[in-house]
């Protein structure tokens, strides 16, 4: 439907603010439209009539709620929504209620980046388990986040380097097919960047940069309150940036890349050399809390810290929110990364920065898969 008259357009925007928040406030609507007290109150009375909306009483401080007094939330009504995150190791599936709140989750480790059936399969069982633990019949929408470009235009996942088993594959209809419910895609790193914009470190920000720093490393760009995706969908491939000097091999073919000097197996192949003797397979980014693991992770967060204070200098930001699992991965690699934007980006860029990690951790590309359902029925 078009919205014809600028009053049809916010109601439009307000119920996809409702609807994408964990409950937000009428004067939270005013802030985030632009409109006044009594053109929100309005549009609101309207919604609730139409039971689009209800309203939550909350007895304490809580996001939205802005002033630390007992307040009401407003909350969208409906059926239960579905996010996906595949990540190139993983997959996390969740459901959550029409008011966005959490009713259950599951993850598996599973190879994503080689086998997109079988992923997509898993995928699909999985939110079926999950659907039957839970009781819930009826999905009103699903969004599914893939670690790798997708074309905006077509739905197809993009690049013949990364995901390379998933290239020419339409996400969207083959999920929907298995799922039998319309499945939206996005790339992870845009999910993690909504999911903290809604839900996270992102909520007083209107314009920053959500980096997943996890198996790979993608960026995603949040200007004026909204995802910027780029031409073609393909913005924040960061992670293909070239370092100079650097020659470790990279799996887009080229050599030296961001992410083939900074991911979570090189970390842990760091952290496996300077901890000889152990079996290699059996560390993760938790077994070490010793100086050494420390330095290995702050010099990481600093490489990567000094390509993104390129794109603060580009961007203006005011916020770099580092998520993935080395973000979420202990204070030394935000604080890298903080200390080589500070000392890369320009000084006054730098000084109207916050760096750091994303509050939902290494949820928040789950989280923004189901803000993104949430948001994808108005
Ligand atoms: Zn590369």
């Amino acid at each position: 439907m078009v919205d014809s008259t600028p009053r049809q357009r916010n109601r439009t925007e307000m119920l996809r603010l409702i609807r994408a928040g964990q409950g937000v406030t009428r004067a939270d609507l005013a802030r985030s439209t632009g409109l006044s007290r009594s053109a929100v109150q309005a549009i609101v009375s309207g919604l609730l009539s139409e039971s689009q909306v209800s309203e939550l009483e909350v007895e304490e401080k809580g996001p939205g709620t802005g002033s630390g007094r007992p307040g009401t939330l407003l909350v969208a009504v409906g059926d239960p929504v579905a996010g996906i995150d595949f990540g190139h190791n993983h997959l996390h599936v969740a459901i959550a209620d029409s008011f966005g709140r959490l009713i259950g989750d599951r993850r598996i480790e599973i190879d994503v980046d080689l086998a997109a059936e079988e992923a997509m399969n898993a995928a699909a069982e999985l939110l079926s388990t999950l659907r039957a633990e839970h009781d819930v019949t009826r999905l009103q929408a699903v969004a599914a986040g893939i670690p790798g470009p997708v074309d905006l235009a077509s739905g197809l996942v993009q690049s013949p380097t990364i995901l390379s088993g998933w290239v020419g594959l339409s996400p969207a209809t083959e999920l929907g097919r298995r799922i039998g419910v319309p499945v939206r895609i996005e790339n992870d790193a845009a999910l993690g960047a909504l999911g903290e914009l809604y839900g996270g470190a992102g909520r007083n920000h209107r314009d920053f940069l959500y980096v997943k720093a996890s198996h790979g490393i993608g960026a995603s760009l949040v200007l004026g309150g909204d995802l910027y995706r780029g031409g073609t969908g393909l913005a924040g491939e960061i992670g293909h940036t070239h370092l100079g000097g650097r020659t470790e091999l990279c799996r887009c073919g080229n050599r030296g890349c961001l992410e083939a000097v900074v991911s979570v197996a090189a970390v842990i192949d760091q952290i496996a050399h300077t901890h000889p003797g152990g079996d290699r397979a059996a560390i993760t980014l938790e077994s070490f809390t010793d100086p050494i693991t420390e330095r290995i992770l702050h010099e990481s967060g600093r490489i990567l810290g000094q390509v993104v204070s390129d794109l603060c200098n580009l961007v203006n930001p005011t916020a770099v929110i580092i998520g993935g699992e080395l973000g979420a991965a202990g204070e030394a690699f935000v604080q890298g990364a903080e200390q080589a934007i500070r000392r890369y980006a320009q000084p006054a860029t730098a000084a109207a920065l916050v760096v750091r990690a994303a509050e939902l951790g290494n949820r928040a590309e789950l989280h923004g898969a189901l803000a993104l359902a949430a948001r994808a029925l108005v």
